[in-house]
């Protein structure tokens, strides 16, 4: 009936406000987050399927709020970018995350595993002329190569690219960086761009991979993406790896690198930190 129409437009709306007001909030929050140390670096490892060894890690922030409890990526990452704080956000990830890695490579006991370090970054980093520059400051501050840094860079970033971006990809290849297109398979991969850009490396969305038990023609699909991939001269990382079975099919098409909760979730300094000191594979 109309009543029961008009009643689900109010508490829609006020649901509307909820959402406005709470946003509005964390934009202000989320300020004094960045310059606090409100916020977390959590790492997930990225595993050589075939040697069960950490070739990687991928840092993944989050805000450790004073009242709401942690809050993950996905609800404030695009605050921040749209209000210009992914800068700020974005530089701090960048310095932490450089110099965890130089530590636990001059540590013997998490030294001997040989890995680099995988960030993600932002469309709107790209389209920073500082960027590079900031990039380049903080593997001479930590003291780390560059050849040890991977950033990770989703399609529709590269994808929409400008001259502007081209520019800044090119300049970071230069300095020995090495570039890696995210969530491939979800938005318009083409062949075409995959050539084009100075990347080294396509990361597999996990959406791929987690229709392979329901879908028969998954598996001949799959094998098909990697083999693009190759053919195009980069290398393929899995990522959303959550069973044995998912492992050995990877492995059995040839996939060698990989990332996922049956491995490791993503988990706190101290908690990766134990894991390399004890473990030599996973
Ligand atoms: P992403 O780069 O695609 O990161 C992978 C996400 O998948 C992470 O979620 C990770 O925890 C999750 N994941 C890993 N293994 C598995 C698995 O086996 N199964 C399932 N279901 N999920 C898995 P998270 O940490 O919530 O991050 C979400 C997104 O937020 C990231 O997606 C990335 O786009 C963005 N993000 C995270 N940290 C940063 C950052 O420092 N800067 C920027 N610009 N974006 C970030
Ligand atoms: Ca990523
Ligand atoms: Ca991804
Ligand atoms: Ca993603």
């Amino acid at each position: 009936s109309k009543a029961d129409g008009r009643g689900k437009l109010k508490v829609f709306d006020a649901d509307m406000l909820l959402a406005r007001q709470l946003r509005n909030q964390l934009v202000g929050e989320l300020k004094e987050a960045i310059a606090g140390s409100q916020l977390v670096l959590y790492y997930q490892p990225i595993i050589r399927l075939d040697t069960r060894g950490i070739e990687g890690v991928e840092a993944l922030v989050r805000w450790n709020h004073p009242t709401r409890g942690m809050i993950m990526p996905d609800e404030f990452i695009p605050i921040a970018e749209e209000t210009g704080m992914i800068s700020d956000l974005g530089g701090w990830v960048l310095r932490t995350a450089v110099e965890q890695l130089q530590r636990w490579r001059s540590d013997p006991l998490t030294g001997r595993h040989d890995f680099n370090m995988r960030i993600n970054v932002s469309a709107a980093d790209l389209q920073r002329l500082e960027f590079v520059e900031d990039v380049r400051e903080a593997l001479t501050s930590a003291g780390l190569d560059p050849s040890l840094l991977v950033l990770e860079l989703t399609e529709s970033a590269v994808i929409q690219g400008n001259d502007l971006d081209r520019y800044t990809l090119n300049s970071l290849r230069r300095l020995g960086i090495e570039m890696e297109i995210d969530d491939f398979g979800t938005g318009y991969s083409s062949i075409d761009y995959l050539r084009r850009l100075p990347v080294h490396a396509v990361k597999v969305d996990r959406t791929l991979l987690s229709a392979l038990g329901s879908d028969p023609a998954q598996p001949a699909l799959l094998a098909a993406v990697l083999q693009l991939i190759r053919a195009c001269g980069l290398g393929a990382v899995w990522e959303g790896i959550e069973t044995a079975e998912q492992a050995d099919f990877l492995l059995s098409i040839g996939c060698t690198s990989g990332q996922g909760y049956y491995f490791s979730r993503p988990l706190p300094e101290a908690q990766l930190t134990e894991q390399l000191k004890h473990h030599k594979t996973w």
